[in-house]
């Protein structure tokens, strides 16, 4: 994780401090437990601040320090060696203060670090922090004392170093160059008018750079403020053309609401539609077009495109994936066995690196991720690829690692997601996994699956903006009912809270009640069972109140005996059109829960559910409904309440949303 920024060019006075300070703003997702900036000063020396805390605490702890320069580099971290303290925020230094030759930012892990450290101990260098990247700056230092040049420095650090990372580093009396180098982890350079930035994420430079290059693996970039020099680490000169950055600062702004997580749910309706546009063709026989279909490949020395694989060789499939993508993987396990027939297996990504998940040319890995820089997932497609089978991605960033290292895939389009907790990346994944079934379908024609089941499979599809639309605007309703609370929430969650543990006034909302749990419980069947696991993750990641996921036929052998009069369970429940037998388990697993006073909260269909029903006789609290869709695109239209239910909760709770404790949205560490 760790958001890292390099920029050279010519800023007015003080304008270097903004450009990174910005630029680690818009990289805090990635990591916010400290920050620091390096830059050279007149006298050609490196200055360094950093502190433990947030970009905000870096950017009050250079008021008063003239930063004036034109080359600059800065870090906002996600601890993997030592604690966040001041002494392990980046940038590091190879000597300490003024001696300094070179500082250097770092995102990844260096594995040998404690057998190099020992090493340069042994020589007489000497340590002041506990992380690896120390490590780094340490060993290019020694190599500029050696009399190689920078370049050489890193090449020859790299040759030493195993692990995973992505540095810039900033030279003493440096003529207006920063030297950048990756490997295992992302970087991408931009490229403005009179400057050039380096960063681990294109966001840090939108608005300023118009143009941007993905690092590959093993390569590195000198930049000056109008060039850049593009090589490999073992020195091979590198031409790769510049493209287009194409996000707005729109894209990237809170757009009025108070956090980006919040911002990010109630778009869904929008961003779902580029999801799907120009993918379903409708008419009398429904087409989805997937461009990443035609891409070669070659097979036992045949070549032949994605489409002709999917159609003609295709056995099984494998998805990994991590956290919320694991759960998207999980519903698209479920269309993709109802549908075609197919063997699926779903591996968290980790697990798939070390373990034995059997696969061949006749395999398709699917792989998701939203960031598509997910390290577990870029090695799990690695080592897939290694073993043969065919890799489709699904992630949010264009020409993002995993995307360069899959066959081919399809883009979410839904939007930089700048909120920790995924919300919208999660529903447009779901998506995708439906439109890929459906082209599934069309290619292998199961003989179970009629023309107007995918004609119906189309049409909802095609109907989910709009129903979305109708769940955000009933959320938004909730929403100010919650505000209400949480107007007055300081003394009344802490009273709330309290209220809670020992005996709740009968008149606090449902909502109010769930504020004080310490424990929740999510149940669902079928697709429900994995929005059920997702609505769990959502509120235990941004609310720390502990939950789980269940499917409810589960519950009876286990998490009953948690089940009393505190224990809120938010049950799914399916439409009873569609599958009687099912929804009639699910209410018995209701009456269940309510029989042991746990506090129901639904999240129904509407259409041929009886609401009375529904109620089990008063014993639910609450029903929050969707609108009637197929089973398979349910988790769609629920997800949206349980991404509001946690929203609210942690909101009310005090918690702070877009940048929860301990994690960081894109996972580039193993
Ligand atoms: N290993 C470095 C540290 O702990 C960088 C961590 C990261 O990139 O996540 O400071």
């Amino acid at each position: 994780m760790c958001g890292i920024i390099g920029f050279v060019g010519n800023p007015g006075s003080d304008q270097l401090r903004r450009i990174l300070i910005g630029g680690l703003e818009r990289m805090e997702y990635r990591g916010y437990d400290s920050a620091g900036m390096a830059w050279l000063e007149e006298d050609g020396c490196i200055r360094v601040v950093k502190t433990q805390g947030k970009v905000a605490d870096l950017d009050r702890a250079l008021n008063g320090i003239p930063v004036k320069g034109c080359v600059g580099i800065a870090h906002t971290r996600w601890a993997t060696h030592g604690p966040p303290s001041d002494i392990n925020a980046h940038p590091h230094t190879d000597q300490p203060n003024r001696m300094a030759q070179i500082a250097l930012v770092h995102n990844g892990i260096i594995d040998n670090a404690s057998v190099l450290r020992e090493r340069l101990r042994q020589e007489g260098r000497e340590f002041v922090s506990e992380t690896d990247t120390e490590v780094l700056a340490v060993l290019i230092g020694k190599f500029l004392e050696h009399g190689d040049d920078l370049v050489t420095a890193i090449q020859r650090t790299h040759a030493l170093v195993k692990g995973a990372y992505a540095i810039v580093v900033l030279l003493k009396r440096g003529t207006g160059q920063l030297v950048a180098a990756c490997h295992g982890s992302p970087l991408v350079v931009g490229v403005g008018e009179g400057c050039t930035f380096v960063a681990s994420d294109r966001l840090a430079f939108v608005g300023t750079a118009k143009k941007t290059l993905f690092l590959e693996d093993d390569e590195m970039v000198i930049l000056t403020a109008d060039s850049y020099d593009h090589r490999t680490l073992a020195n091979q000169q590198v031409e790769r053309e510049l493209v287009e950055l194409r996000i707005s600062l729109d894209a990237i702004a809170k757009g009025g609401q108070k956090h980006f997580m919040l911002k990010e749910i109630l778009e869904q309706p929008t961003v779902i539609t580029n999801t799907l546009t120009g993918r379903v063709i409708d008419g009398p026989e429904p087409r989805v077009h997937l461009g990443g279909l035609r891409t070669k490949i070659e097979i036992g020395g045949r070549s032949m495109t994605i489409g002709d694989f999917l159609q003609n060789h295709l056995e099984r499939v494998v998805i990994t994936a991590c956290g919320t993508s694991w759960h998207a993987g999980l519903i698209g396990e479920r269309m993709l066995e109802a549908l075609l027939g197919l063997p699926v297996k779903v591996v968290y990504a980790s697990e798939f690196i070390t373990g034995f998940t059997p696969i061949n040319n006749r395999t398709l890995v699917i792989t998701i991720s939203q960031s598509g820089e997910t390290k577990d997932t870029i090695e799990a497609a690695r080592k897939a690829k290694r073993q043969g089978a065919i890799v489709w991605n699904i992630s949010n960033v264009v020409g993002s690692t995993l995307s360069r290292v899959a066959d081919s895939g399809v883009y979410l389009h839904v939007g930089p997601e700048i909120g920790v907790a995924s919300t919208k990346a999660f529903t447009a994944q779901i998506v995708a996994l439906a439109l890929f079934t459906l082209k599934l379908v069309e290619l292998r024609n199961p003989a179970w699956v009629t023309d107007t089941r995918r004609q119906e499979i189309a049409n909802a599809l095609l109907a989910l903006p709009a129903q979305m639309e109708r769940v955000v605007a009933d959320a938004k309703h909730a929403r100010d009912i919650a505000f209400q609370f949480a107007c007055r929430s300081r003394w009344l969650c802490r009273c709330f809270k309290y209220l809670a543990q020992s005996r709740t006034p009968r008149s606090v909302s449902w909502l109010m009640r769930l504020i004080g749990a310490s424990n929740a419980l999510y149940l669902g069947r079928g697709y429900n069972f994995h929005a059920a696991l997702e609505g769990a993750l959502k509120l235990k990641e941004i609310s720390y109140v502990h939950a789980d996921g269940y499917a409810a036929g589960e519950m009876k052998h286990g998490s009953i005996a948690l089940i009393d009069k505190r224990m809120p369970v938010v049950v799914i429940v399916p439409e009873k059109g569609e599958d009687e037998e099912t929804y009639a388990r699910v209410i018995s697993n209701i009456e269940e829960v309510a029989a042991r006073k746990g506090r129901v909260i639904l999240i129904a269909s509407e259409g041929d559910s009886n609401p009375e029903e529904l109620r089990c006789g008063g014993k639910v609290e609450r029903i929050l409904w969707i609108p009637k869709t197929l089973a398979m695109l349910t988790p769609v239209l629920a997800s949206i309440h349980l991404q509001l239910l946690a929203y609210h909760i942690a909101e009310m709770r005090g918690c702070p949303i877009d940048q929860p404790r301990n994690l960081a949205k894109s996972v580039t560490v193993e």
